[in-house]
């Protein structure tokens, strides 16, 4: 992970979080109770998680659930496999869920998990024990109506399948238990590439808010795991030229745009885009300077810091990861003339469709995929336009006036459940 400038420490999700709301909750003057609410978790789980290795060795890995807020619905959010993954980071990440689910109007609440470990040095094996075991260790703290993981950072379908598996062995067939599944176990038809696509709906909206065509904007997408790789493909196909593209090994350009469909081959056949022949390779970080319209983060936070954001050409951010900009750094940026649109609106995609699977999983019946992509356009749009006329009328920024939209949302439901008796 990149480090900040010299002036600012290091910030995980959890500080970030907290940086950015506390930012939306001045401007709405919410009394100090209110903030103690929405500030802090409703329940965290630290669970040690023993796996037998292939080489007959056992090792204990550190896994993490963190329950933010669930006034609005079953807390929802994904869980990510990565070395750098802390209980702090998961806290963090389990608070922009919330946001988001209140922002996109989802009947959902926040959460997160987390494992620490190195998903590319392990069997699938390997995974699926650590996986069950993770869900013995969560015990009774997630269910279709409680808490519904998803995938995130190096979690697929594939380990969807073994949780609804494993949960469904104890509690009897529970698809709901979990989204973003194989189709054939209830998976939801265009889940798969949902965040990605939603992501390049924002984009495109926003291009027609600047009287533009796609096919004349140009971006650089940085990741290329399920989120990053989407994004680009999606927005390759409707006329945007991706002039580059990184992974966490290397960076690729291409002026004229890269092939994403055959840079996604090269991905899968060698594990990464290093030797890619469609574009000429520089330094993986260098790619969130390169000059581009649109520059979309797509993978960890902090790739936008105080030691970069002067290099940055891009007149726009679109945060596809959650918290790619250091939150010391974010005020800095109007003055660098760069805007922001941030992740719990651009990024919303993906639990909107996890939301569409749950819902199918409750009816037992299954949508088609233009009836997935019809509905999560018009989410998607929805959200966006709040976002903008909030943000013009109150002349405040963008991710202001997300966090304002959804914080608003959540005490309304406080409120009227009476969880949270208000002075006001
Ligand atoms: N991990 C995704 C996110 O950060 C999706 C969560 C979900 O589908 O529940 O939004």
């Amino acid at each position: 992970m990149n480090n900040t400038s010299d002036t600012e420490s290091f910030t995980d999700c959890h500080k970030a979080s907290i940086m950015q709301f506390d930012r939306a909750a001045d401007l709405m003057s919410l009394d100090s109770e209110l903030r103690q609410w929405l500030n802090t978790s409703f329940r965290e789980l630290s669970v040690r998680i023993p796996v037998r290795m292939d080489d007959g060795n056992v090792r204990v890995f550190s896994g993490y659930r963190v329950q933010h807020n669930n006034v609005r619905g079953p807390h929802k959010g994904g869980l990510r496999y990565h070395p750098d993954v802390s209980l702090s980071d998961v806290r963090g990440l389990a608070a922009w869920m919330t946001w988001k689910c209140a922002l996109l109007d989802l009947p959902l609440g926040g959460a997160k998990g987390g494992i620490t470990c190195n998903p590319k040095d392990m069997s699938p094996g390997e995974l699926e024990r650590l996986t069950r075991e993770y869900v013995h260790g969560t015990g009774d703290l997630i269910g279709p109506l409680k808490d519904i993981p998803a995938p995130d950072i190096n979690t697929n379908a594939r380990i969807m399948g073994w949780i609804m598996d494993e949960y469904s062995k104890r509690q009897g067939y529970s698809p709901g238990v979990v989204t973003g599944k194989p189709i054939e176990l209830g998976g939801s038809s265009g889940r798969e590439d949902a965040t990605g696509r939603g992501v390049s709906m924002i984009v495109s909206r926003w291009a027609q808010k600047e009287n533009k065509r796609l096919n004349q904007t140009s971006a650089v997408v940085q990741g290329f795991g399920n989120v990053g790789y989407h994004t680009a493909l999606h927005l390759s196909r409707l006329g945007c030229r991706v002039v580059a593209v990184s992974d966490s090994v290397t960076g690729i350009i291409n002026k004229n745009g890269v092939d994403i469909e055959a840079a996604g081959r090269h991905k899968k056949k060698k594990g990464s885009l290093s030797g890619f022949a469609g574009g000429e390779s520089i330094p993986r970080d260098e790619v969130v300077t390169f000059q581009c319209d649109y520059l979309i983060p797509a993978a960890l936070q902090n790739v936008v810091h105080g030691g970069n954001f002067q290099k940055i050409q891009a007149r726009i951010i679109f945060e596809a990861a959650n918290g790619p900009i250091c939150p010391y750094t974010e005020p800095l940026l109007p003055g660098a003339g760069i805007t922001v649109l941030p992740d719990i609106l651009v990024n919303g995609g993906g639990v909107t469709v996890s939301y569409f699977e749950w819902v199918q999983n409750i009816q037992h019946f299954q949508w088609k995929g233009e009836v997935v992509q019809a509905e999560l356009q018009t989410v998607m749009n929805r959200a966006f336009d709040k976002v903008m006329a909030l943000a013009q009328e109150r002349n405040i920024s963008f991710r202001i006036a997300a966090y304002i939209l959804a914080i608003e949302k959540v005490v309304q439901a406080g409120h009227l459940r009476g969880i949270y008796q208000s002075q006001y």
